[in-house]
């Protein structure tokens, strides 16, 4: 059965899919290996390394779906939808705006008069890649839905079908510590959280450590672009979580110009982080 390896941090642009985009192309060569982008908001690893994504998979939320002729204007439905997605007022007929309905089923189970029934909408997709030796899944949104969490889920299920035929898995989750990131971490037997030795690389990697904490994850820091701000104050924050630093990658030219070319990032900091993991 694959280890599950999540690759995250506190806040965008701190390098995290370019870490976990690199560290999963080098494992790629010794092992069988899976990444997945789990970024349903704005999945980016394909560009990073110029895979061509293959659609697998559409992926619906269901929706109510309101029967006019049985409607007895109540004006109940809409009084339970907490994301307003019904405007209905006694008297006339309820108004249903699909793109703020999560399915939560409230309107559902409070209509009177069984006028309403389920109908399913497309929110998302599955996409699958490779790239060397590697393979790739990711999710994406639709835009304008608002329900991500429904795309981590597909994701999540297709990984426990997939587990048993890889050494590792990579996660490459969301920024921040929002339900997707929570869900994809709490998925993963370890995490590395990436950072920057900024005040702002601190603020959010104390998030993300303290979540991991929470779901008793093990935990290590990578040191992105280490050595142009104030490595100090993650080392001490390393010390207040119990962690250690894996590794750390300079800020250099050959990574800039790889980024830039849609190739992996190669660094000695890739090869300790291998260390690490295995
Ligand atoms: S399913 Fe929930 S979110 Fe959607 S319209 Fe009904 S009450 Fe609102
Ligand atoms: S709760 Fe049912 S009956 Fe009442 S307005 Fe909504 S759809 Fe019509």
């Amino acid at each position: 059965m694959a280890k599950i390896i999540g690759i995250t941090g506190g806040k965008g642009g701190t390098g995290k899919s370019t870490v976990a985009t690199a560290l999963a192309f080098e494992l790629a060569k010794k092992n069988k290996v899976l990444l997945v982008d789990m970024d349903a908001d704005c999945p980016n690893d394909h560009l990073i390394l110029g895979i061509e994504r293959k659609k697998i998979k559409a992926i619906y939320q269901r929706i109510p779906k309101f029967d006019l002729n049985k409607c007895s204007k109540c004006g109940q439905c809409g009084t339970v939808c907490k994301t307003n997605a019904i405007v209905s007022i006694k008297g006339n007929e309820p108004i249903f705006m699909q793109q703020q309905c999560n399915g939560c089923g409230a309107c559902f189970l409070k209509c009177p008069a069984k006028a309403i029934s389920w109908d399913k909408k497309e929110v998302g997709w599955i996409y699958e890649g490779k790239k060397g030796r590697m393979d790739f899944l990711a999710g994406e949104l639709k835009i304008n839905e608002p329900v991500s969490e429904i795309v981590i889920g597909e994701l999540k299920d297709i990984l426990e079908k997939k587990k048993d035929n890889y050494d590792y898995i990579l996660l490459d989750t969301a920024a921040g510590t929002h339900c997707d990131v929570i869900s994809a971490l709490d998925y993963t037997d370890m995490a590395f959280a990436v950072t920057e030795p900024t005040p702002l690389g601190r603020h959010d990697v104390e998030l993300i450590l303290r979540l991991l904490a929470m779901l008793k994850k093990e935990k290590k820091i990578i040191l992105n672009r280490a050595d142009i701000g104030n490595k100090k104050i993650i080392e001490e924050l390393a010390e207040k979580y119990n962690t250690e630093i894996a590794a750390e990658i300079p800020y250099s030219k050959d990574i800039i110009k790889a980024y830039s070319n849609a190739l992996p990032i190669k660094s000695e900091a890739i090869e300790k982080i291998i260390h690490e993991i295995k």
